[in-house]
C-alpha cells in the first residue's frame, strides 16, 4: 500500500497512456498501468516508473468487459486510495467509407471505446464520491477531435464512439460535481502514435500535418501534459469542460 496518491490510467501499455504513465508518476503518483495485449511493454513500462522511485503495477484487463474492470480496480486497491481515473483506452479500424462499416465492427469500437469509459467510471465513482464515504478526485476522458469532425472517409465509428464520450463527459461532469468528483477531457488531434498503423496508414500524421494550422503532428507527452493539469488541483475549478490539444485543427 502506498501513500501517494493513486492514478488508474486505462490502455497505458503503449502511446498517450503510456506517456501520461510516467507523467504521473514523475508528479508524485503511484500508478496503475493497464493494458490488454501488450504485457511486455506494460512490465517495462513499470520497470521504469519503479525505478523512478514511484509505486506502480500492471494489470491485464480488458476495459470493455464488466468483470475484467471489476478486477482491474480491485487490483488498484491494493495500491491505495484511487484519486485519478484516466479513461485513455481505445481502438479504431482501417479507414473505411461508412457503408462499408460492419455493424460487428461499429459495436466493437463503441463497446471499447465508450462502455469501457462508462464501466471505469462507475467503479472510480465507488470509490472516489463523497456520498460512497470517498474523498472525491478527477476523471480525465482522452476523447479525440473526431468527435467534432466526424472523420468522414475513414473512421465514423470511431467518431461517433468519442462523441458518445464527450456526452459521458457532460452528463458525468454535472451528476458528479457535488460529490466532489471533477470530469473533464482531452481531445487529442493527430498525435505520433502506433494507433494510425492499426488504421492502415502508419504515416497518417505527416500526410495530413500541412492541415494543421501549427503545421506539425503533437506528440504523445503535449497530450500527457493537459491529462496532468485536468487531473490536479491547478484545473480545481473546472469540471465539465474539454481541453483540444490538436495543434489548432
Ligand atoms: P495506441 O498507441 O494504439 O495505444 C492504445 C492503448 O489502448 C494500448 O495501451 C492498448 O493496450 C490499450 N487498449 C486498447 N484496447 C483496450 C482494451 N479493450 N482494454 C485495455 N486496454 C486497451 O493509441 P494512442 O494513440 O496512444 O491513443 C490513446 C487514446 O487517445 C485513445 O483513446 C485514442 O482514441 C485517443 N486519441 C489518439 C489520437 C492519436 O492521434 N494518436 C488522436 C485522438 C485521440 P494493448 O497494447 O495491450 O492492446
Amino acid at each position: 500500500m502506498s501513500n501517494a496518491k493513486v492514478a488508474l490510467i486505462t490502455g497505458s501499455s503503449r502511446g498517450i497512456g503510456a506517456t501520461t504513465a510516467k507523467l504521473f508518476a514523475e508528479s508524485g503518483y503511484a500508478v496503475v498501468i493497464n493494458y490488454q495485449h501488450s504485457r511486455n511493454d506494460a512490465e517495462q513500462l513499470k520497470q521504469e516508473i519503479t525505478d523512478m522511485g514511484a509505486a506502480c503495477i500492471a494489470v491485464q484487463a480488458d476495459v470493455s468487459n464488466e468483470s475484467e474492470v471489476t478486477k482491474l480496480f480491485l487490483a488498484a486497491d491494493q495500491l491505495g486510495e484511487l484519486s485519478v481515473l484516466v479513461n485513455n483506452a481505445g481502438i479504431l479500424d482501417t479507414q473505411a467509407r461508412l457503408e462499408d462499416i460492419s455493424a460487428e465492427r461499429f459495436k466493437n469500437i463503441l463497446e471499447v471505446n465508450v462502455l469501457s469509459c462508462f464501466l471505469c467510471t462507475k467503479e472510480a465513482i465507488k470509490r472516489m464520491s463523497t456520498n460512497h464515504g470517498g474523498v472525491g478526485g478527477t476523471i480525465v476522458n482522452v476523447s479525440s477531435g473526431a468527435a467534432k469532425t466526424g472523420s468522414p472517409n475513414e473512421y465514423v465509428d470511431y467518431a461517433a464512439s468519442k462523441g458518445a464520450m464527450d456526452t459521458l463527459t457532460r452528463g458525468a461532469a454535472m451528476e458528479l460535481a457535488s460529490e466532489g468528483i471533477r470530469v473533464n477531457s482531452v481531445r487529442p488531434g493527430l498525435i505520433y502514435t502506433d494507433m494510425h498503423a492499426s488504421g492502415g496508414e502508419p504515416n497518417r500524421v505527416d500526410r495530413l500535418k500541412e492541415k494543421i494550422p501549427l503545421k506539425r503532428g503533437g506528440t504523445a507527452q503535449e497530450v500527457a501534459e493537459a491529462v496532468l493539469w485536468l487531473a490536479t488541483d491547478k484545473s480545481s475549478f473546472v469540471t465539465g469542460s474539454f481541453i483540444d490539444t490538436t495543434g489548432g485543427l
